[in-house]
């Protein structure tokens, strides 16, 4: 009875539903922001237990809209809801949720990609790395657009323990597009096996956790939503720098139909190419006919520290882009092309005079 008693002190008393509010403040979903929003509190309580045992604990909730999730948050029993929301539309809304708990919801009116999380909570919910993961946790169901790059960018505050991660390993428990969710979990030899895959999973547990159909969100989006919870790893599955991992992941996933080391060669210049390429292969002991989606993480990691130890020979290696200098040459194929034509042009004007 008396854990009852607690639990219902967490709850929040009755307030208008959350379509309601929709109505109330005539909040159209923006197509062109992508907004999709869960009304159903069953399927917003189902994704904050995802997130783990919530009570008393400090929470960041990125793009809360019209606050669904918020509401489940909060009655998970948070203590401190921070949310990020960069559309004014949904701040009065929330502003009414902020005064149902009391003390227990700060609002920012901004957005999320820049805002600086490392200064959002008291530094002393903070935990040393290697123990468990602070009384901290990041949710959220943000439009596709927008969950992409933030990840890529929470990867790297990762990899430098920066952002949200100057806490320690907080867990992040987030939606994506389907498509994007599988490729983030993909195991080897998956079809689905990508960059997301190995930059995520060299960093974190990144774990599936369920698939929200389409047809649950208002309006409807085209894909079908996944869950995913990622906690980051005590030691990395690859220690060098995540400029220099996402460098060497990029190129090999360059062109997944052909054996990867067609891609790998492209970290090299052409003048050493055919020979460094031999060498880092020869370092890392990675068969040079495996196909990109096939590389384990283990893998990576020896190309990843055979690749530092030639930068380590020779640094100038480690800003050369295979792309930029494709670029350049086009350029000079341009540029001697229209040369030519204008002194074809000059060549018949002087014929002619
Ligand atoms: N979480 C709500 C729900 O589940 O119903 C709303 C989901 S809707 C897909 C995404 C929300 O994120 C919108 O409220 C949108 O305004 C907000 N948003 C989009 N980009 C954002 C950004 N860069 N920073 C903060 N919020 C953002």
């Amino acid at each position: 009875m008396a854990t009852l008693g607690k639990l219902a002190s967490f709850r929040l008393p009755p307030l208008p539903t959350v379509s309601e509010l929709v109505k109330l403040y005539n909040l159209r979903a923006e197509k062109q922001l992508s907004q999709n929003f869960l009304l159903d509190l069953r399927l917003t309580d189902k994704i904050v237990r995802k997130a783990g045992d919530l009570k008393g604990a400090y929470v960041c909730e990125v793009g809360p809209g019209p606050g669904g999730l918020t509401r489940s948050i909060l009655n998970a029993g948070a203590a401190d809801l921070l949310v990020v929301e960069k559309d004014s539309r949904f701040i009065p809304g929330l502003k009414l949720l902020s005064e149902a708990a009391p003390g227990r919801l700060r609002i920012v009116h901004g957005d999320i990609l820049t805002y600086r999380m490392d200064r959002g909570f008291p530094v002393n919910i903070s935990r040393q790395w290697e123990e468990d993961p602070p009384k901290l946790h990041i949710i959220g169901n943000l439009p596709f657009n927008v969950s992409t790059p933030l990840i890529i960018k929470w990867l790297e505050h990762i990899a430098n323990r920066s952002g949200p991660f100057s806490y320690g390993r907080t867990p992040l428990t987030l939606t994506f597009q389907k498509e994007v969710a599988e490729r983030l979990t993909a195991s080897t030899s998956s079809k689905q096996r990508s960059r997301l895959s190995i930059m995520s999973q060299y960093l974190c547990t990144v774990h599936s956790c369920f698939t929200i159909p389409g047809r649950a969100f208002v309006p409807k989006p085209e894909v079908d939503v996944g869950v995913v919870r990622f906690t980051p790893l005590v030691q990395p599955q690859i220690q060098q720098p995540f400029k220099l991992v996402e460098k060497v992941v990029r190129n090999v996933f360059q062109f997944r139909r052909k054996h990867f080391y067609k891609g790998l060669e492209k970290l090299f210049p052409e003048a050493c190419r055919v020979e460094l390429t031999h060498e880092i292969l020869e370092r890392a002991d990675v068969d040079p006919t495996l196909r990109s989606t096939e590389i384990k993480i283990s893998q990576f990691r020896a190309l990843c520290d055979a690749y530092a130890h030639l930068c380590s020979l020779d640094p100038s290696l480690i800003n050369y882009e295979f792309r930029e200098e494709l670029g350049q040459k086009k350029l000079k194929t341009e540029q001697s092309r229209k040369m030519d034509t204008r002194t074809d042009t000059e060549t018949k004007d002087s014929i002619e005079a």
